[in-house]
């Protein structure tokens, strides 16, 4: 973990050992009044005796969908949403979590995403310091100070703040369910897409951009592509290292104040889906992101691949916009992206061999990691999550419109394919 020992400012440290047991004592370096946030699934990896010593909240437990590698329990309990299941993060959740925690002067977050998002916005809220035990190499939010948290029915990005401190029990993220770690290397493996996408970016339009998030990662990156397979063996010195690289990736979000060094269009383009469907329980993120990822990759070549590229006007109906997605706040975005149309096409004409030889630099083949995915059953096409082929490719086509980032979906709809 030397990396993140040479860039953690705001979080005091990230330590690996063996924590279940001292967890007591350890979150007593931090408070006296402490207010602890577990699941049913990751409580039971508790001593038993913090249970007693604590204010605790034990949520129930993230429904588990059944799927082919995970060896887990299923479940359905729901959570605060008594009609459909939820294993988001829910704004009601967060709020109940502020008044039980009231009396408290730390808080402490047990568990993977949910328990996370929840302790990390909730803390935030009441200007209460928190401490994290991730349980599962299963995302980049630990490190990282956005919570994603479900309001009204739709999931939203939330600042919030950093961990005090990081406590990693080795045995804990080893041998958490396949599923969840599975899908914290898709979470992570997108670093491709979201390079060439964030530096088309800049390339093109000028915005900020900054390599050293991507940088941090690449040795990672090579180790977990080539080892792969012992992810699924859950070989404990390999999730290490994926833990490693998303807690960089989330720090790296931090460096580039914002979730552009984790997040561009294959996180678009799953929220989009989110939205349209108003999904968010059946298949986990990271999942969303493995389907997102190949077709972003898919895009992103075969625009490479064009050697002068002839660029249209985007004649996008806003009806279309708003039919899909049933919202109008898209529409001022859509209007924004319609007027740097003009100066992408100039930029494009005259520099478009060099824009793309440097974004090839750094990205890794479709067929790579489809072929990756396949080797882990990693859904990869957006029928493994029974998502609808037809609607998949509409929202795709829409999806640009939905976030003032500007990427290769944005590409796609103003250059002539031949
Ligand atoms: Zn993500």
């Amino acid at each position: 973990m030397r990396y993140l020992k040479q860039i953690l400012q705001h979080t005091e440290q990230v330590l690996i050992r063996e924590v279940a047991d001292n967890i007591y004592e350890i979150c007593r370096q931090y408070g006296n009044d402490i207010f602890l946030i577990a699941d049913e699934n990751t409580a039971k990896l508790l001593n038993k005796n913090i249970l007693n010593k604590v204010s605790h909240l034990i949520i129930p437990a993230t429904p588990v969908i059944p799927a082919r590698d995970y060896d887990g329990s299923q479940c359905h309990a729901t959570w605060m949403t008594p009609n459909r299941l939820n294993r988001a993060a829910s704004l009601q959740a967060v709020n109940l979590v502020r008044n039980k925690a009231k009396d408290s002067d730390l808080m402490v977050a047990f568990g993977s995403g949910t328990v996370n998002d929840i302790c990390k916005y909730a803390s935030y809220l009441e200007g209460k310091d928190y401490i994290s035990f991730p349980t599962a190499a299963s995302m980049n939010g630990y490190s990282s100070a956005n919570a994603s948290i479900l309001v009204d029915g739709y999931k939203k990005s939330f600042g919030a703040h950093l961990p005090k401190a990081i406590y990693i029990d080795t045995d804990i993220i080893a041998n958490a369910p396949l599923r969840l770690t599975l899908s914290g290397f898709a979470d992570f493996i997108c670093r491709s897409t979201v390079q060439a996408d964030w530096l088309l970016s800049h390339l093109l339009l000028g915005t900020e951009y900054n390599e050293l998030p991507f940088k941090l990662v690449r040795n990672l990156e090579e180790i977990l592509l080539r080892e792969h397979l012992a992810l699924a063996k859950k070989d404990k010195r390999v999730v290490l290292l994926l833990m490693e690289a998303l807690l960089i990736s989330g720090l790296g979000m931090v460096m580039s104040k914002g979730s552009y060094s984790a997040s561009q269009g294959e996180h678009m383009i799953a929220h989009a889906i989110e939205m349209v469907t108003q999904d968010y329980s059946s298949s986990l993120h990271g999942e969303k992101i493995a389907v997102t990822t190949i077709t972003m990759a898919n895009l992103q070549e075969e625009i490479l691949s064009i050697r002068n590229p002839i660029t249209k006007p985007i004649t996008l109906d806003v009806k279309h916009i708003t039919q899909c997605f049933g919202n109008t706040e898209f529409i001022k975005i859509l209007k924004q992206k319609q007027m740097m149309q003009q100066k992408i096409q100039e930029i494009i004409c005259k520099e478009w061999s060099n824009i793309s030889s440097l974004i090839k630099q750094n990205l890794l083949s479709a067929k790579h990691l489809q072929k990756v995915f396949e080797d882990l059953s990693i859904p990869y096409l957006p029928e493994h999550l029974n998502w609808n082929k037809e609607q998949y490719c509409k929202v795709v086509n829409l999806t640009f419109a939905t976030r003032d980032r500007f990427t290769f979906l944005d590409l796609a709809g103003c250059i002539e394919k031949s």
